[in-house]
Order: structure tokens, then sequence, then C-alpha cells
């Protein structure tokens, strides 16, 4: 049988006791020095010497501290080179914004309380049993696992890194990255395109609408009340640190709600269609124009389309991400006349006849684009299944014909 590999992460909760819950709080807080002092280092010495150090420089950084200080022992040694590594990523991605063109920040110094995961790399960790999991420097801690995650499914899993989190609420969790294998499903042959609604959460090119989960303003309206509370409280009073802990556990459950809308939303998708187009969105220009703003940052649409882009991949389904310059609100989706639309208009008219929902024409004419751009390429013939092919062919030609 065929199987290919595929990433996955597994997040499980830990319930650390009162003494394990103390050895990771002074293990974040070792490792946050060490962040701290690794990335005033590499920042001097850019300055001194306009030389960048590299991953294995401040690893060795790292084992000069290690012979002068006791306390680094305490931490597992690849807790401590992930460190490292954290600073690289830091300035990898800023480097990589840059290049794209977008606003990044520069890496940070980390304050109390900001460092919140540590992470074992290959070792230092193994399931003691069933409801322990086993870490070097800390203990056996309980963990529920939701999922099956036995020696026996194991076989097929093999588990990259382990990450320790703590959330502003207190809670512990264990995050595994795996690799998994998996049997490739055989994709549907079904096409749809998908645009970012302005009321509505999104709007598709068959026509529907799904419009934001309620309880997401119901909650918002929430947090509002409790942030306000939480302004009028005296600084360092034991009110304001309940008040801030309210405010911690409503944004943590807002977070959980939308993550799980979001997650059934796009498995749906990648489940029945093979062709799924998108607009390549630059949330981050978008966000400067107040009237999408809200609706944008709302409807966490650039975490949807992650996730989609994600559960595509494992599902054998492509994504077509339509240039950022595409004007797919202006385009008659019919006849392919161009128009202005301003925001004021909801309804895209046409002089061929066509009258429609503006963002139901986009999503029209987002997978119109999909569908000329990646008939017949061989992105296409990797999914191993002529029919989509075919069909998509038979789409494009009678598109062009039009
Ligand atoms: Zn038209």
């Amino acid at each position: 049988m065929m199987y290919m590999e595929r990433k996955q992460m597994f997040k499980f909760r830990l319930y650390p006791n009162a003494e394990q819950k103390r050895t990771i709080d002074i293990h974040l807080e070792i490792c946050r020095r060490i962040y701290n002092e690794l990335l005033g280092i590499k920042i001097e010495t850019y300055n001194h010497t306009g030389k960048s150090l590299g991953k294995y420089d401040l690893n060795d950084c790292l084992t000069q501290f290690k012979t002068e200080r006791k306390n680094l022992k305490i931490i597992h040694s690849q807790v401590g080179q992930n460190v490292s590594d954290r600073i690289y990523k830091a300035f990898y991605n800023m480097f990589a914004r840059i290049k794209r063109g977008e606003k990044a920040g520069f890496p940070r110094f980390k304050g109390k309380n900001r460092y919140k995961s540590i992470t074992y790399t290959q070792s230092g960790f193994k399931f003691f049993n069933d409801k322990k999991l086993s870490v070097s420097k800390i203990g056996d801690i309980n963990i529920k696992k939701h999922r099956d995650f036995s020696e026996k499914n194991r076989k097929l899993i093999k588990i990259k890194t382990m990450l320790i989190q703590k959330t502003p609420t207190g809670k512990y969790y264990a995050v595994f990255s795996c690799v998994v294998d998996v049997k490739p499903r055989k994709a549907s042959n079904k096409s749809i395109g998908i645009d970012v609604g302005l009321k509505s959460f999104l709007a598709t090119s068959e026509g529907t609408t799904i419009e934001h989960p309620k309880y997401y303003r119901k909650a918002e309206d929430k947090l509002a009340m409790h942030q306000r509370r939480l302004s009028r409280k005296k600084k360092r009073s034991n009110n304001r640190l309940k008040a801030k802990q309210k405010v911690a556990l409503l944004h943590e459950k807002t977070a959980n709600q939308r993550m799980d809308f979001i997650h059934k939303l796009s498995c749906d998708f990648a489940k029945n269609y093979g062709l799924i187009a998108i607009e390549d969105l630059a949330v981050k220009n978008m966000v400067k124009n107040h009237n999408l703003s809200k609706s944008i940052n709302d409807s966490g649409w650039s975490l949807f389309a992650n996730q989609l882009l994600y559960k595509a991949e494992n599902a054998g389904c492509v994504v077509h991400k339509s240039d950022r310059f595409f004007p797919s609100t202006q385009l008659c989706s019919a006849c392919g006349n161009r128009q202005d639309m301003p925001l004021e208009k909801r309804t895209y008219k046409c002089s061929c006849g066509l009258v429609m929902d503006r963002d139901i024409n986009a999503s029209k004419n987002l997978l119109n684009d999909a569908l000329k751009n990646t008939a017949g390429t061989a992105g296409f013939n990797a999914c191993g299944d002529d029919g989509v092919l075919s069909s998509l062919k038979q789409e494009a030609t009678q598109l062009v014909g039009r």
C-alpha cells in the first residue's frame, strides 16, 4: 500500500503538579534570560564588527555560559539550543518579511512572562505510560490524550519535537510536531471559488454565503466590558489581577471558538473540492483601510486561509491564489467587462444583464482565474486523477469560448 508523509501537530493538555509547575516556570524564566542575553550579544556584535552571528555561533556562546553558570544545567541542553534557534528564526522571518515588502519589526527583548514555551527537539521526553509524559529535568507529568496516540498507532507517527506551553490563563499543554504516514485520498473533481465577504464571513462561486459566527460579536462585547473594568482597577491590586485573569480567559475562549469554526469550515472545503480558488490577500495592506479592517480582522480570514492551505495539502486538493492585483471585484463574471466597484455597491450590475451579489460575483471570478491558470498544468497531473484534469480542461475551454 502506498503511503505519503505529512506534517501534523498534536496538542494535549498537561496537568503538572505544583512542584512541576514551579520547575516549568523556572525553565521558562531561564530561557527568557538566555534569549535576551543572546539577542543582546547578536546585536552588539553586529554593531561593533558588522558580523552577523549564526545559529552555531549563538550555541557557542551558550556553551560558554554553561561553564560559567550552574543554573543553566537545570534545563535540558536541547531546550537551551532551541533558544538560539528561536533568535535565528526571528531574524530569518524579519528578513523574509522585508523581502516581501511587508512591515517587519526588529526582534524584541522578552519582558517578564513573555517567554511562554520550551521546546525539546528529538529527545528528552517519552510516554511513561498512557497517562504520563516523562520529561527530562521536569518529571512524569500527567497528560490527557484526547486521541489515539498509543504505541500501536504511533508506528505511523514519527514525533519530531515536543513543546511545553503555558497559557496566560495558567494552563499547560504539550504540542507534538509529528510526521504522519497517510494513505493519499482521491481528490474530488469539484472546484469552487471563495471570496472574503464584506458583511458575511465568505461568499462562494456556488452562490452561497457563510455568516460570521454569532457568538463572536457577543463575546467581543463582553470582552470590551471586562477590559473597561480592568482599566479602572488600581495598579498591582488583587482586584486588578483577578480582572486581568478574567480578560485572559475570555480571550482564550473566543480564540478557541474561532479556531473551531475555522477548522470545521476549512475541513469541509478541503474534503469536498479538488480545486479551491482564493485571493492572495495582503491582509497587512488591507488593515490600513478602516472600512475593511474590522471585518478582515474579525473574520480571521488569514487564519482560515492558512488552515485551508494546510488541509488542502493533506487532502490532495489544489488551492489557487489569484494575484492580489487581480480585479476580482471589478470584473463581470459572465462577460468579463470591467467597472469600478466602490465599497458601498453591494450588487454587481452589468450591461450584459448580470445582477449578482458583489462577493459572489468576485468568487466566481476567482474560480475562473484559477481554472484558466491550472488547467493542464503538471500540478494537476500530480493529483493522479484524470477526472479532475479533463473536467477542468472542459470548464476552461467553456470559459475561453464565451
Ligand atoms: Zn457582464
